[in-house]
């Protein structure tokens, strides 16, 4: 640690996360070696196979009580997996998104036999999870959702269209976010599970081209009256799925926000030993006032960063982030880390415009924490309406 790498909060340096954090780089450091993510990133998806690894060495639905097959870890568990999964650039393998995003739903809504027939196989790799809310026609107004979900006897049969899912190609289950009764707006929606094995007239549309996250299966999604058991409804009755979509976003928020500090934090440590090796002009970068006032302030707000996003993970933990700070974590972080990418891009020169460096690709990752999770301009109304 630097001088200047001021000390995670105690919760986080309790031993068995210090050892969980060591067990986790490891982990990547065998199985997601740069030429297999390069690998990932040609083929526009990660394998398969690295699922069933990252269940078989206890990485996945971390916070999931042990009875249905998880880790029996906490949010801290959470966090430390997205920070190594930022650190390291593996930000296809939406694990986080799985764990902490599409797991709790389940976990909190689901009736118990829902449980034992998700969680286990979603701690083991064997299914990989994804929640569907975005339509070509409504992303930031979710009450603007036009799939229905219509009630057939003890089915649903789902109607509608879906688009940039995360694990799109790769899902067994998906939570689709569903009218069950569309005239009731917000409160006629409701959260249904597709096992996508056996959804006769479920189609997987293009996995998107982006500009960053290549080896991210973002995706269309297609539910032509895919019919469902009633008994895949999460929650004891329907319409409930805007609270309890409202009730999950402060933590998806605030994951985004810690991997955000996280690319931050690398982004800076590879600029200082860049700036300290590379001569411009008889010296070297770092001699220049210029980039020392850069990365000062650089360092000075990615530290901000740190010890606001570590006291919202202790709030998390004892249960007190409200949506609003949730909101602020995602806004801010996000907008910071896309600052501080850039200004290291800047640093590197041409360098840092060649694919074949971190920094480049950090600063096309990084752009979509700005976009979803709620566009920053949601985070700040969601702030204003609690002032
Ligand atoms: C890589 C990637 C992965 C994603 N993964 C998922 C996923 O797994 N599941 C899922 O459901 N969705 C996912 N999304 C979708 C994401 O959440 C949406 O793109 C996001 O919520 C914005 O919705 P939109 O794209 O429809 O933009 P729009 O709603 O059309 O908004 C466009 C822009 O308009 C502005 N704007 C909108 N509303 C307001 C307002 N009220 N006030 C001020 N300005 C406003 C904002 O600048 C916003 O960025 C993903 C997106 C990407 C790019």
């Amino acid at each position: 640690m630097a001088a200047l790498d001021i000390e995670r909060a105690d919760f986080l340096k309790d031993e068995d996360i210090l050892i969980f954090e060591d067990s986790v780089a490891r982990f990547f450091a065998e199985h997601a070696p740069p030429e297999r993510v390069e690998k990932w990133r040609r083929d526009g998806i990660v394998e398969r196979a690295m699922w069933r690894e990252a269940g078989g060495a206890g990485l996945l639905c971390l916070s999931v009580p042990e009875q249905y097959g998880g880790q029996g870890g906490d949010f801290r568990h959470e966090a430390i997996l997205a920070e190594q999964i930022s650190r390291r650039q593996v930000s296809g393998f939406a694990a986080s998104l799985h764990n902490a995003i599409v797991a709790p739903y389940i976990l909190h809504y689901g009736s118990d036999e829902q449980k034992k027939r998700w969680l286990p196989k979603m701690a083991s790799g064997e299914f990989i999870g994804a929640i569907a809310m975005t339509e070509p026609g409504a992303g930031s107004d979710l009450q603007g959702v036009r799939t229905t979900a219509r009630l057939d006897g003890n089915h649903y049969v789902i109607d509608g269209q879906k688009t940039f899912i995360s694990n799109g190609q790769l899902a067994d289950l998906v939570i689709v976010v569903a009218k069950t009764d569309p005239s009731k707006g917000a409160k006629g929606t409701s959260l249904i599970v597709v096992e996508t094995a056996d959804a006769s007239g479920f189609h997987r549309g293009r996995n998107l081209d982006k500009i960053g996250m290549e080896a991210q299966d973002t995706s269309e999604l297609f539910f032509d009256d895919v019919r469902v058991r009633t008994s895949n409804l999460l929650g004891p009755q329907e319409g409930m799925g805007f609270v309890q979509l409202m009730q999950q976003l402060p933590q998806e928020r605030l994951t985004i926000g810690v991997s955000g500090v996280a690319v931050m934090e690398r982004a800076l440590d590879l600029t200082i030993a860049y700036a300290k090796e590379r001569k411009a002009f008889g010296q070297r970068l770092i001699d220049f006032q210029n980039t020392q006032f850069k990365l000062a302030e650089c360092k000075t707000e990615a530290t901000v960063a740190r010890v606001f996003i570590d006291r919202l993970i202790g709030l998390h933990l004892e249960g007190k982030l409200d949506a609003a700070t949730a909101s602020m974590a995602k806004y801010w972080v996000s907008d910071l880390e896309c600052k501080i990418v850039d200004t290291c891009l800047q640093l590197f020169g041409g360098y840092g415009y060649m694919n074949e460096y971190p920094i480049a690709r950090m600063f096309r990752d990084s752009r979509v924490q700005r976009i979803y999770g709620g566009a920053n301009e949601i985070m700040k109304v969601l702030i204003a309406r609690a002032l």
